[in-house]
């Protein structure tokens, strides 16, 4: 599956978020730093309404979501990179990650300690940064004498790791993060397996006071303006808000969501940006039995797709009876988007679209 590593200085609000994800209490929320030591994983629901629509035509006795995986980081903290603080511990949980999910303070409580000792997201998002971008130019100057030998001796893979390597650290050099630097198509496994922190995609998460959870604030404005300047994007999100809906049941919370001014908790929108980052989307197995939603990347092709579910549908894959989800939902099913043509036979070379609800032939 997909992880998302919840990365931010002591005291933003990441274990609060983080305990909301996942309706746990096993990340302990305190007014302490570093109270978060081992990374926390917990899995989560993708929210889909699509998903309750296609049960609902289909009678499904069951529904199964898709998951993501939320990764709670140890508290990082300015010379981290130096190991300082939960230092190297921290930056081996981040290199595990798909992506990162930046909290940044976007609240004053003069209760609630700065490890700064002042409230400013966009510096406090810098300070992270540097710390990642230091631990990457360290990790590729160390990487970079390992392999001297090999490329004195010609070794192909050796000669395209090193030029990426040179590439990634000219950037960092000029203290940008590696995600800056565009690969060629045939570089970009290569480029992925350099694992670096500053290579993964970001998503800004503003932590906002209950108040300000519909409107943001200046604060979550000024990291909205640094988000869009690199191609970033930011969610606004009140994580106590966020823990308070996460222990009531569906409709309290769209009481709750509705006197605060909000159309959807902050978490499906979290969500739904992570998937929007990570280039993920959704497709569809529906019968009586259950409905299921299955998470790919986009792009993938029908036989991989199908190997989400089980290695055996990729092996012996036949094709693909595939109906779109609109087609699904406008004939009221699989037996009517047959009779009106709209159940189409896909075979190997078939993308899979979002929302795609399909059925799988395959060889044992
Ligand atoms: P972490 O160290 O980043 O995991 O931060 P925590 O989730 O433990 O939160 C640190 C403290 O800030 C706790 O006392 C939280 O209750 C408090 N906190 C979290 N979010 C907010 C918020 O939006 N407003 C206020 N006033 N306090 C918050």
């Amino acid at each position: 599956g997909f992880r998302m590593g919840i990365v931010g200085l002591p005291n933003v609000g990441k274990s609060t978020l983080f305990n909301a994800l996942t309706k746990t209490a096993a990340a302990q929320a305190a007014n302490f730093p570093f109270c978060t030591i081992e990374p926390n994983v917990g899995d989560v629901a993708v929210p889909d309404p699509r998903l309750t629509q296609l049960a609902g035509i289909a009678k499904s006795g069951q529904i199964i979501p898709t998951r993501m995986t939320f990764v709670d980081i140890a508290g990082l903290v300015k010379g981290a990179s130096k190991g300082e603080g939960l230092g190297n511990q921290f930056l081996a949980n981040i290199r595990e990650v798909d992506a990162i999910a930046h909290v940044l303070r976007c609240f004053e409580d003069d209760d609630v300690t700065h490890v700064d000792g002042r409230v400013d997201p966009v510096a406090d998002a810098e300070t992270i940064e540097t710390e990642l971008i230091i631990a990457d130019m360290e990790s590729i100057e160390k990487r970079l004498q390992n392999i001297v030998r090999k490329v004195r001796g010609g070794d192909k893979e050796a000669v395209q790791q090193e030029r990426l390597m040179k590439l990634a650290l000219a950037a960092l050099e000029e203290g940008k993060p590696a995600r800056v630097v565009e690969v060629d198509d045939e570089d970009a496994k290569a480029w992925r397996m350099l694992q670096l922190l500053t290579s993964k995609p970001v998503l800004y998460v503003c932590n906002v006071d209950e108040g300000d959870a519909a409107e943001g604030n200046n604060l979550s404005a000024k990291v909205g303006e640094m988000a869009a300047a690199q191609g970033n994007s930011h969610v606004v999100i009140s994580a106590k808000i966020e823990e308070e809906i996460s222990q009531l049941d569906a409709e309290e919370a769209a009481e709750f969501l509705q006197e605060l001014g909000l159309q959807e908790a902050g978490l499906d929108r979290l969500i739904k940006a992570g998937y929007e980052l990570l280039g993920l989307q959704t497709y569809f197995t529906v019968g009586p039995k259950e409905a299921r939603a299955w998470t790919i990347k986009r792009g993938t092709l029908a036989p991989q797709a199908a190997g989400v579910i089980h290695g055996d549908f990729e092996k012996g894959f036949i094709r693909a009876e595939t109906i779109a989800f609109d087609d699904y939902v406008s004939c009221n099913g699989e037996a009517g988007a047959k009779d009106s043509g709209k159940m189409r036979a896909e075979g190997k070379a078939y993308e899979v679209k979002d929302g795609d609800v399909l059925h799988f032939l395959f060889n044992t």
